[in-house]
C-alpha cells in the first residue's frame, strides 16, 4: 500500500522558525484545514499542541470536533455554524450574521481587498447593529491577503485599510478582540507582527511560497509519499505501456506498476509530460485510477518528497499535490 511519512522533526523546525521569525510561540495558529493539508489532521494537531501551540484553524465543524480539545481556541473558516465550545466562526459576509444561534462566538472578517469573502467597509456600522441586536459574541476581527506573496505594494494597501477598520471598531468600545491578518507568506515576510495570531499553514508543513529575494528562510518539508511495487515486468522494444498505449518502450527495459493513481489523490496529468520522481523515475504512460508504471523495479519509490518541486511539474502549486492526497492513504509519523 502507498503510503505518507510525516516527519515530527521537521515540522517542529518549521514551526520553531516561524516562532523566532514572531518572536512567540504563543502567537502561532496552526491551520488545520483539509486534513491539515493532506497530512493527517489528527497527527498534525496532536503534535502541535504537543509542541505548544495554543491555536488553531480548520475548515469546518467537523474537523472542529475532532481537534478542538487540545487547543485553547479553533477559528472555524466556513460552513454550517453548530455551537461548539471553545471554537469561533468565521463571519464571511454581512447576511450571515443573521443566520447564526446566539451566543456564539464570532470573528468577523473583512473585504480589505481580496473581494472573495468577508464585510465591506462601509458595512461595519451595520455588522455591529446585528451583532447586538442577534446577541452574538464578537471576539475577533481578521483579513486575507490576497498577494503577500508577490512584490506589490497591495500588501501593505490591504494593511491600510485594516489597520483603520480594526481602530474604528475598537473606539466603539470593543477592547478584547484579538485581531489577526498574516498567512504563511505575510508572516514569512513582514518585520513585526503586531497582531495577536498569525495563521499558519504551507510554512508550517515545510514551503517558504515567497519569491527566494524576499526571505530566505529555509523550512523542511514534513510529508513523503511512498508507492509500492505491484509487479514487474519486462518490455521489449516498440511494446507500449497502459492504457491508450501512449507509452512506447525504445528499446527493451524493466517497467513495475506501484500503486497509487489519480483515486489516491495523485494527480493524473499529461502523459505526455512525464513526471519524474525524486529518484529519477518517469512515469510511464498514463496515470490510472490505483496506479502509474515506473521504468523501475525497486520494492518501494518515494513519489514526492518536496510537493513544491512537484507541483512544479504539474504547473499548480504544493497546497494542491497535498490536499489532494486521500485521507485513506496510511500516514506514518516518524
Ligand atoms: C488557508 C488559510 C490560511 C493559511 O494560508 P497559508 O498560505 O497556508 O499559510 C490563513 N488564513 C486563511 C483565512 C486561510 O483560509
Amino acid at each position: 500500500m502507498a503510503f505518507i511519512t510525516i516527519n515530527q522533526d521537521n515540522f517542529y523546525y518549521n514551526l520553531k522558525q516561524i516562532a523566532l521569525k514572531i518572536g512567540s510561540l504563543d502567537k502561532i495558529a496552526i491551520v488545520l484545514k483539509d486534513n491539515a493539508y493532506g497530512h493527517g489532521l489528527e497527527i498534525m494537531a496532536k503534535m502541535a499542541s504537543d509542541f505548544g501551540i495554543k491555536h488553531s484553524v480548520v475548515h469546518n465543524y467537523s474537523e472542529a470536533i475532532k481537534i478542538k480539545h487540545l487547543f485553547k481556541t479553533t477559528l472555524i473558516l466556513g460552513g454550517e455554524v453548530i455551537p461548539i465550545k471553545r471554537c469561533s466562526y468565521v463571519i464571511n459576509s454581512i447576511s450571515h450574521l443573521d443566520e447564526i444561534p446566539e451566543n456564539i462566538k464570532i470573528e468577523l472578517k473583512f473585504d480589505t481587498g481580496m473581494h472573495r469573502n468577508g464585510i465591506k467597509i462601509n458595512e461595519i456600522e451595520e455588522a455591529l447593529s446585528k451583532i447586538d441586536n442577534n446577541n452574538l459574541n464578537l471576539v475577533g476581527l481578521m483579513t486575507h491577503h490576497r498577494s503577500s506573496d508577490e512584490l506589490t505594494s497591495e500588501f501593505f494597501w490591504q494593511e491600510k485599510q485594516f489597520d483603520e477598520i480594526k481602530k474604528f471598531i475598537k473606539n466603539k468600545g470593543f477592547d478584547s478582540l484579538r485581531v489577526h491578518s498574516c498567512n504563511s507568506s505575510a508572516t514569512l515576510r513582514k518585520k513585526f507582527i503586531t497582531d495577536d495570531i498569525v495563521r499558519v499553514g504551507i510554512s508550517a508543513y515545510g514551503y517558504n511560497e515567497l519569491p527566494k529575494a524576499f526571505n530566505p528562510i529555509k523550512l523542511k518539508p514534513v510529508m513523503k509519499l511512498y508507492a509500492k511495487k505491484v509487479s514487474s515486468r519486462i518490455i521489449q522494444k516498440g511494446q507500449r505501456v497502459g492504457y491508450g498505449a501512449d507509452f512506447i518502450a525504445l528499446h527493451d527495459i524493466t517497467v513495475s506498476t506501484y500503486d497509487i493513481g489519480y483515486g489516491d489523490g495523485w494527480c493524473r496529468g499529461d502523459s505526455l509530460k512525464s513526471y519524474i520522481t525524486p529518484d529519477g523515475f518517469k512515469i510511464l504512460g498514463r496515470v490510472s485510477m490505483d496506479l502509474i508504471t515506473l521504468d523501475s523495479d525497486q520494492e518501494e519509490v518515494c513519489i514526492v518528497s518536496n510537493a513544491q518541486e512537484s507541483a512544479k511539474q504539474f504547473n499548480t502549486i504544493s497546497y494542491e499535490i497535498l490536499t489532494a492526497l486521500s485521507s485513506n492513504i496510511i500516514r506514518y509519523l516518524l
